[in-house]
């Protein structure tokens, strides 16, 4: 709507439009509205997160210190070959969401010394997928020549039948969508709870990673801020005047920032009675990528909630996607490490039990082993085990996890 605004008063008064227009707040309404089993189960992970929130209660496992690492498939949808982008323009992004997700961005020197303290560590990874779906490995990155010249917020870009491209299994990958989004959006994301086919988020390829000059969004923060829905932060203002984000520590604010504006960026007739200010340099407010830095301690505790054992995207703590594959043969390397793999299974393929041997060709004593499908879905574990009885598996490709030696080796093998 904002854009149609811009386009009928002119250029004039063309500053009005000059903010973030980020599509999930109205995205995420319409999804609530159309689909009632949706909107049950967002309530419910609103409702748990509120309720830990005003408890403040701590879950060790995800807030012990460990860095959360969340693996990401990119869908590039293009229909120029300069939609293409390279793969070091992706990498230029994966860059910023790392940095900006460990507050490790060059730039939070430059958040205000009255907010500096609430600057927080998400201690949030994000890293190109190894393995696909079906436990091939992968770039992380697809890419697909479309017929579709422009995209709009509808979702068409996450289906192959519309020209897009479908989503890889979304309780294991974070998928990204690079598309040319029209309608002067920026982006759209899910929020935690969404329909498996769609979760996900939408940027637009020209804001998608670092250095396109033309643009006020140039440093790649669009994905920093979709990202920020996907784990389930809110708009500042939480999308109404004067509403609420749910986050403690991140000031009242009667709407969107947007440009740069200078310090303290006080609202007349505001609900934010603090001398400091709006928070107008938090990557969920609308101004321009070189004035967004910081999330805070609230934003990390939000965010990491989602993935406590109960949460809503706890599966992405047990993804496979990152693990290392081995094809089961001795002369295979390790491309990255330049290693030979060291660990092998045999029979392979085999019908009634799978044993483990080394590169010697000694056999070995997993000290602890799990086979899932390709699905992810765990199936047997146990321990010490000399060989496995694979009988009552049902042909078809499975993954073991062998620890051995405290390191952990992922083994596909096929069930005859
Ligand atoms: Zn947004």
């Amino acid at each position: 709507m904002k854009y149609f605004i811009c386009i009928l008063l002119g250029f004039q008064i063309s500053f009005v439009c000059a903010q973030r227009n980020c599509g999930s707040a109205d995205y995420w309404k319409q999804q609530l509205q159309n689909d009632v089993t949706l909107s049950k189960r967002y309530t419910k992970i609103e409702t748990a997160s509120r309720y830990r929130a005003s408890m403040k209660v701590q879950h060790p496992e995800v807030d012990d210190g460990t860095v959360i690492t969340i693996p990401v498939v990119i869908h590039i949808l293009y229909n120029t070959s300069a939609q293409n982008i390279s793969d070091a323009q992706i990498e230029t992004q994966l860059d910023v969401l790392n940095k900006d997700f460990q507050k490790r961005n060059e730039d939070v020197g430059k958040v205000p010394v009255a907010f500096s303290e609430y600057a927080a560590d998400c201690q949030i990874k994000f890293v190109l997928a190894r393995l696909d779906p079906q436990g091939r490995s992968t770039s992380g990155i697809v890419r697909r020549k479309t017929a579709q010249v422009s995209w709009k917020q509808d979702d068409k870009m996450k289906y192959s039948v519309n020209e897009g491209d479908d989503a890889w299994d979304s309780r294991y990958y974070l998928n990204i969508w690079v598309c040319n989004l029209g309608d002067g959006l920026l982006g759209y994301s899910t929020f935690p709870g969404a329909a498996p086919d769609k979760d996900g988020v939408v940027i637009r390829t020209d804001v998608f990673g670092t250095g396109n000059i033309n643009s006020v969004y140039n440093k790649g923060r669009t994905a920093t801020h979709e990202i920020g829905h996907w784990l389930n932060l809110k708009h500042l203002w939480g999308d109404t005047e004067c509403g609420s984000d749910d986050v403690d520590d991140t000031p009242p604010q009667k709407t969107y920032s947007s440009g740069c504006s200078s310090f303290p960026k006080i609202t007349a007739g505001g609900c934010n009675k603090n001398p400091n200010g709006d928070m107008f340099m938090n990557f969920m407010d609308f101004s321009d990528d070189e004035c967004i830095l910081m999330f805070t301690y609230g934003q990390r505790q939000r965010m990491r909630d989602i993935f406590t054992p109960n949460g809503p995207r706890a599966s992405m703590r047990n993804s496979p996607a990152l693990k290392a594959v081995t094809e089961n043969a001795e002369t295979e390397t390790d491309k990255k490490s330049g290693n030979t793999l060291s660990l092998f299974v045999y029979p392979n393929p085999s019908s009634n039990s799978i044993h483990f041997r080394n590169f010697n060709g000694n056999n070995i004593i997993p000290e602890y082993f799990n086979v899932f499908d390709s699905k992810g879905q765990s199936l047997m574990s146990g321990s010490n085990k000399q060989f496995i009885n694979i009988t009552r598996l049902m042909q078809g490709i499975y993954f073991i996890r062998i620890q051995y030696e405290g390191k952990d080796t992922v083994i596909r093998f096929m069930k005859k």
